[in-house]
C-alpha cells in the first residue's frame, strides 16, 4: 500500500499514520518530522527550513523534493509507505509523479478549521523522537514524558494560535487543491474526522477497505 495522507494541519495525520503504519507494517514518511530532526541537528537543510517552519510557511518545493527522493529510495519503502504531510503543493505532487512514484490512494481527513484551532492547543510532541500526544485525546502515561522513549514533551513552536491560523490559510491555498489533483486521477478518498482517535481510525479503515 502506497498511501498519501492529506488534511489540514492538526487533522490527525501524524497520529493516524503511526497507527496505520503498525497495522500495515509499512513505514510512515513525515516531511515535518524529517525537517524537525534536521533543524535540531543543525544540518544545512535544517538551517534553510527553520525560518519557514517557525513562521508556519511551506518550505520551498526543491528542498522537500530532495528529501522525499532520498527517503523513498531507502530499502524499507520497497513494500509500501504512508506519506504524512507530503506532497503539500501541486508542484510537489507533479515532481513525485515525474520521479515515478505511483500511489494507490490519497486519503483526505476532513475536519473544520474551528475544531483544529481548539484541538491544536492541547497538542504535545516528544522533543527526542517526534511522537505526537494530546493532553485530552491521547495523553501520555506520565504527564510531560514520552511513552516511547522517555523524552520530554513540548509544544511545537508552530502550534501557537496565530501560527496555526497562518498554517490553515496555507493549507487551503496551497494544499487543498491536491484533492482535485488526486480526484482527477481516481485516487482520492475522504474520511470525516470523528470525536475520538479510535473512531477516526475505524472510519479510515472502512474507507480504505482494510
Ligand atoms: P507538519 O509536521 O507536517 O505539520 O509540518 C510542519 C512544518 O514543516 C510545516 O508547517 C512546513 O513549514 C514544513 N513542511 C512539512 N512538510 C512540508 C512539505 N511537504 N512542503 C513544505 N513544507 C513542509
Amino acid at each position: 500500500m502506497r498511501l498519501i495522507l492529506l488534511g489540514a494541519p492538526g487533522a490527525g495525520k501524524g497520529t493516524q499514520a503511526e497507527i496505520l503504519s503498525k497495522t500495515l507494517s509499512i513505514p510512515t514518511i513525515s516531511t515535518g518530522n524529517i525537517l524537525r530532526a534536521a533543524m535540531k541537528e543543525g544540518t544545512p537543510v535544517g538551517l534553510e527550513a527553520k525560518a519557514y517552519v517557525d513562521a508556519g510557511k511551506l518550505v520551498p518545493d526543491e528542498v522537500i523534493i530532495g528529501i522525499i527522493k532520498d527517503r523513498l529510495a531507502q530499502p524499507d519503502c520497497a513494500n509500501g509507505y504512508i506519506l504524512d504531510g507530503v506532497p503539500r503543493t501541486i508542484p510537489q505532487a507533479k515532481a513525485m509523479e515525474e520521479m515515478g512514484v505511483q500511489v494507490d490512494c490519497a486519503l483526505s481527513i476532513e475536519i473544520e478549521d474551528e475544531t483544529i484551532i481548539q484541538r491544536m492547543s492541547g497538542r504535545r510532541i516528544c522533543k527526542d523522537c517526534g511522537q505526537p500526544f494530546h493532553v485530552v485525546s491521547n495523553p501520555p502515561k506520565k504527564e510531560g514524558v514520552c511513552d516511547l522513549c522517555g523524552g520530554e514533551l513540548t509544544v511545537r513552536k508552530d502550534d501557537a494560535p496565530e501560527t496555526v491560523r497562518a498554517r490553515l490559510e496555507t493549507y487551503h491555498r496551497d494544499t487543498e487543491p491536491l484533492k482535485d489533483f488526486y480526484r482527477e486521477r481516481g485516487k482520492l478518498r475522504t474520511a470525516d474526522n470523528q470525536s475520538t482517535i479510535e473512531a477516526t481510525t475505524a472510519e479510515i479503515k472502512r474507507v480504505l477497505g482494510i
